[in-house]
Order: structure tokens, then sequence, then C-alpha cells
């Protein structure tokens, strides 16, 4: 049982979730080529979240000690108000998380998460400057080509190429992202600068209508890192991101603690982005092609999930793959098993209210991809 190993997986996007689920698909003993459009990565300065949920699984790639040396294990996620400072409520992580779900709650430096992924692929694994503008199902296999004339043929395709997927373009028609009315300033605060925060913990500072989350991305330098969201008419910009200004974002916290003020003061390397999403997808893929990660449920960053459930989707398609003979019922298969935990953290992303207040995070970090119930197989 299980889609012969020599089938050629071709993977679209070398980013969090196309990097991680080449080397789930590549340990299993898979034959898979990584096609990147960037002609390198940079080593981006922004934090990330690893929640157990995808830890565990980082464990499993053979990389979560080299994250924990790297990042920060944060003591707590604090919820405070934005204008008092006052304590709504705290989650204890550390040891605790730890001894509850076999994995720890870690932050880290995403290009540090990113050259872990990308180190545990086998050479050559990754192929640069490959921008994908076309493909073509031809029923016994997956010609794609690419920006520069060059064509490549594999046995199937996952598009693991994020927010604005060409995958997803060419199989369902262009449909641009919407804007979700929230930008997000995004800036490091080097660690000999003093400010008024709890280093060791996760604080997110709470008010109706803007927020600001902080935290240590590296344990040794004590660099921290922050967040602050606040609500925006549009995003002008064609870029992604755009350097930020100090003035603007600090005009846009008026009012809040000092605490919160003086971090902001504090902030270098400050960008803005604009949060964008899209409402749940009813088909994920067809035939021979899959779509994984931000290509099919982009979310707002508010549940810090959004390159956990690219990694978890990597594991459910390795484990459909194996359970399936045939790669459409495996792909099938896969998005089915999905959906329903992608839409509900999508849903409550949204909402921005993760945390908020005391709640049991069981739901969203004890969920195991590795053993959690596969879909019923496709009945023909
Ligand atoms: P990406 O990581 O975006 O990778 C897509 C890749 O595809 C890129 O390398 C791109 O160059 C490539 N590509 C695109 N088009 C093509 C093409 N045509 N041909 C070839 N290659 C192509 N998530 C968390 O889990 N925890 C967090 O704490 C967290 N914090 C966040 C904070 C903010 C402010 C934001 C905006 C997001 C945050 N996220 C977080 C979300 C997370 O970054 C994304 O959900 C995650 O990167 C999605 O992974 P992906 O592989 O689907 O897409």
């Amino acid at each position: 049982m299980g889609i012969d190993n020599k089938t050629s997986i071709a993977i679209v996007g070398g980013g969090l979730g196309g990097a991680a689920t080449a080397a789930l698909l590549q340990q299993a003993g898979h034959s898979v080529a990584v096609f990147e459009q960037a002609r390198t990565f940079e080593p981006a300065g922004a934090g990330i979240h690893l929640t157990p949920n995808v830890t565990r699984i980082l464990g499993h790639v053979g990389i979560g000690d080299a994250l924990v040396r790297s990042g920060h294990l944060p003591d707590s996620f604090t919820s405070r108000n934005l204008t008092s400072n006052s304590v709504r409520c705290a989650l204890p992580l550390g040891d605790q998380v730890k001894e509850r779900y076999g994995a720890p709650y870690l932050t880290v430096g995403r290009g540090v998460l990113h050259r872990e992924l990308l180190g545990a692929l086998r050479p050559d694994t990754v192929q640069y400057d490959k921008r994908l503008v076309s493909l073509d199902d031809r029923g016994t296999d997956v010609r794609m080509h690419f920006a520069d004339g060059s064509t490549a043929e594999a046995s199937c395709v996952i598009g693991a190429d994020g927010l604005g997927s060409r995958v997803r373009e060419v199989m369902h028609g262009a449909e641009h992202p919407g804007f979700s009315g929230q930008i997000a300033y995004r800036a490091t605060v080097p660690a000999h600068t003093r400010v008024p925060v709890d280093r060791r913990c996760i604080t997110k500072w709470w008010a109706d209508d803007r927020f600001v989350i902080g935290y240590p991305t590296d344990s040794r330098s004590g660099d921290y890192y922050f967040v602050a969201g606040a609500a925006a008419d549009t995003w002008p910009h064609p870029q992604s991101w755009v350097d930020g200004d100090k003035d603007e974002m600090l005009a846009a916290f008026t009012g809040s603690c000092d605490e919160v003020l003086s971090l902001l003061h504090a902030a270098r390397s400050l960008t803005k982005w604009p949060l964008f999403e899209r409402p749940p997808m009813q088909q994920w893929g067809r035939g021979r092609i899959a779509l994984l990660g931000d290509a099919c449920h982009p979310m707002r960053p508010h549940m810090a999930q959004g390159a956990a459930m690219a990694i978890e989707d990597g594991v459910l398609l390795l484990r459909c793959l194996e359970a399936e003979n045939e790669i459409e019922a495996a792909f099938w298969r896969y998005a089915e098993s999905r959906k329903q935990r992608t839409a509900r953290i999508q849903a409550v992303s949204a909402e921005n209210s993760w945390l908020k207040d005391a709640e049991d995070p069981a739901w969203v970090f004890g969920y195991d991809a590795t053993t959690v119930d596969l879909h019923e197989p496709r009945r023909h």
C-alpha cells in the first residue's frame, strides 16, 4: 500500500511549508524536487512562535534541538490591557507545556527556522530562480513551465507557493486575497536597549482595535521582537511590505501604556505589512496537483499558526500518500483530512481573540499530525 517511492514529487515554493514538506517526504524515501522563485533566501529578521503541535513535527524532522538552542522557551503567554498594562490572564508555558504535550513552545527567528528546514534537505533539492508561470496535468504526469523558459515534469505537484499562489490561480482562476483591514508593524529591539517589559515571556497587549505582541527570539542574544497591529482602510502599495514610519506607528498607538510606548520607541528595522486573508476553500487541488499552506488557507497571524498549519499539512500529505495507491486519491483524502482544522484556525485567527482571556489551548497544541485519524478514503 502507498505511492511508490520512485514517484517524482515536485513542490512549487521553498518557503516554510514547502521546505518542511520536502524534508518529510525525502526522509520517508520519496523523490522530491523544490522549485523556488527566489534567487536566494535573505535571512529574515522577523520572529515566529512554534507551538507544540509544530515543534513535535520539527522534532521528527530532526531539527528540534537546533531550534531550542537558537530560540527561546518563553515562561508564559501573558495578556495585558494596552492602555493600563494590567494583566488579563497568563498561560504558563515552559516545562508545563512540555509535560502536557510532549513538545515545547518556542519562539525563534523566522530565518533560523527556514535555514534549519532547508538544511534538513539533501543538497540540490531546491532549484532557485524558478518562478512557475503555468502547469498542465497531463493525466500521467504534470508539466511545469517557468519564467526563464525552462520546463520540468513530475508525477505530481504540490503548490506551496504562498499567499499569491500561482498554482492555485492556474487551477481555480485569479482571485486576489482580501485585505483584512489591518496592518502590522514589525520590529526588533536589540538586547542592550532597556525596555520595561518581561523579556522571558510572550506578552500581548490588547485593545479593541489595536494590539502589540512582543517576545524574545534568541535567549542568548536577548533580542526582542514585536508586532504592533492597527486598523487601516487600504493597502495602497504594490509590495507585500514597506519600511515602517515610527512616528506614524506611535500616532496609531496614542493612549497606550508607558511600557508599550517605550517598546515602540525602541524599534529598530521597522517594517509595515498588510494582513491578507481568504475564506476557506472547498476544493484544494485537482487530479495530480495539491495545495498546501498559505496557498490554500492563508490566515491573519493572530494565532501564530500559519506556518504551523502548512507544516501539519505536510505530515498529513505524506501519510495520505502512504495510505493510498493512487496520487489523486491520496490528494483528495489529504485535503478532506485537513479542511476542518484549517478552517477553524482561520476563523479564530480572524477574530483576534486567541488567548485574550483564559482558555484551554489543547485543541491547537494537542493536535498530533502524525497520529490524528485520516478522513475516510474516497468512495468510487
Ligand atoms: P511561504 O512561507 O510564504 O512560502 C511560499 C514560497 O513560495 C516563497 O518562498 C515564495 O518565494 C515561493 N513562490 C511564490 N510564488 C512562486 C512561484 N510562482 N514559483 C515558485 N516559487 C514561488 N506563522 C506561524 O506559524 N507562527 C507565527 O508566529 C507567525 N507569525 C506571523 C506574523 C506575521 C506578521 C505574518 C504576516 C505571518 C505570520 N505567520 C506565522 C504566518 C506564516 O509566516 C505563513 O503562514 C507561512 O510562511 C506559510 O508558509 P507557506 O510555505 O505556505 O508560504
